[in-house]
């Protein structure tokens, strides 16, 4: 009885190999500070030592997690029912404010009918696993570059699936035209693609899905709040929200607060619902935080300047870090990634930048990113100043000299 399994040993050497692979990943401390964003307090690893710094590479694009309009939102509900949702949707966990949000999400992306997940990543794989379920044969065509939960959802399923080069509409067809024409379908992709920047041609895969005969599921998780005349995303400023059968959205990026959802059509929903297990057997969302993404969301429709100025503040930061040569990659959308190459040059920087210029921004590795393409991600939001860019591309600058990093073009400095 000597020789027993050593579990703690196990754990060590699983990660023993990340951090071999320089892709250990280390968490930053941040405190955020009520109507000061994106300033925020870090503190270091020994726990002790704390500094300021502007935030780089937050989902809060639009920095609706500070506007005081949902932050009032909140505390009236939590005055006025409580912390707590209570239950499940089914038993006791469907309060008004999830109602009156179904219906304001319902109406920002005109369909029918919308259902609230705990969070994005669980209303996709709840809903592709759940779609497998309510069509059986069904035959899903996915995006290369589809997020995690989008891939967790279709494997959960095991329906046959066929993977189709990022964004490439011809491969798209060619699958679609080799799976038998009476067999159920869907095409599932994203809007903007979040480590690229990088938007679809929703018009495009819509004219096939006609042609084929197939359904649509676009996640919009990355343009919710941000596009379209009423920030209903991508699918709303190209015409194409009503040929996209379910668009799904987070509450947690644009919108400042938590949770997912989807869109669709009464029966589709209904169906979702009632199958759903990642939905039916969870805790809903607390009433506070439905009051404060429904205030959240019915602002963002009134107030398109907040998306123009998101917009001249992205192509302000890519020309001024072009400017400096440094090599921002193609992104046509809010996102400006700037490749570094090699996951260990990544890290380096980005705790350079943090540690000694007081510029908070995540590096992104594998497997988030191919490896080879190991990037900064930065996130300008309304609320990034022009000295807060100088002071960036500054640093960015000195750092790239000092770590001979590859700059445009491909030539180390
Ligand atoms: C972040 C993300 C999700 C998950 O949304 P959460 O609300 O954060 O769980 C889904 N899809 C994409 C593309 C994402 O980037």
């Amino acid at each position: 009885m000597d020789a027993k399994f050593d579990y703690q040993s196990a754990f060590a050497a699983a990660v023993d190999q990340v951090k071999a692979e320089g892709r250990y990943r280390v968490f930053a401390d941040i405190k955020r500070l009520r109507g000061q964003f994106p300033r925020a307090i870090w503190t270091g690893p020994n726990g002790l030592d704390e500094r300021e710094v502007v935030v780089w590479c937050s989902n809060d694009y639009l920095g609706q997690g500070q506007n005081p309009v949902v932050l009032n939102a909140m505390h009236d509900a939590i005055d006025m029912v409580g912390s707590g949702s209570g239950g499940t949707r089914n038993i006791s966990g469907t309060n008004h404010q999830h109602v009156e949000l179904e219906a304001e999400l319902a109406d920002l992306h005109g369909k029918e009918s919308a259902l609230l997940f705990t969070s994005g990543y669980v209303s996709n794989e709840a809903t592709l696993e759940t779609l497998q379920t309510v069509l059986p044969g069904l035959i899903i065509f996915s995006d290369a570059f589809n997020h995690a939960s989008m891939i967790a959802g279709i494997r959960h399923g095991g329906c046959e699936k066929h993977v189709w080069r990022h964004n490439d509409l011809e491969h798209l067809e060619a699958l679609l035209k080799a799976a038998p024409a009476d067999a159920p379908k869907l095409i599932a992709f994203e809007s903007v693609y979040s480590m690229d920047g990088d938007i679809a041609d929703i018009n495009g895969v819509a004219d096939l899905a006609e042609r084929y005969g197939a359904m649509t599921y676009l996640d919009e998780v990355h343009a919710v709040g941000m596009y379209g005349p009423r920030g209903g995303g991508v699918a709303e400023r190209d015409g194409a929200m009503a040929r996209i059968d379910i668009i799904e959205g987070t509450l947690g990026k644009a919108f400042g607060v938590m949770g997912g959802y989807i869109t669709g059509s009464a029966p589709l929903i209904d169906a979702i619902r009632s199958f759903a297990s990642g939905f039916i057997f969870t805790t809903s969302l607390p009433p506070a935080l439905t009051a404060g993404a429904r205030a959240s969301v019915a602002w963002l429709k009134a107030h398109n300047e907040v998306r123009v100025a998101h917009q001249e503040r992205a192509e302000r930061l890519k020309a001024m870090l072009r400017s400096a040569g440094l090599p921002v990659m193609p992104s046509v959308s809010h996102i400006v990634p700037v490749l570094v190459g090699d996951p260990v040059h990544t890290k380096l920087v980005s705790d350079m930048l943090l540690r000694d210029h007081g510029i908070y921004v995540q590096p992104i590795n594998y497997p988030t990113v191919p490896k080879g393409t190991e990037r900064l991600r930065f996130t300008p939001t309304p609320f990034h100043t022009d000295e807060m860019m100088s002071d960036l591309v500054r640093a960015m600058d000195k750092l790239w000299a000092r770590c001979n990093v590859k700059r445009m073009g491909g030539a180390a400095a």
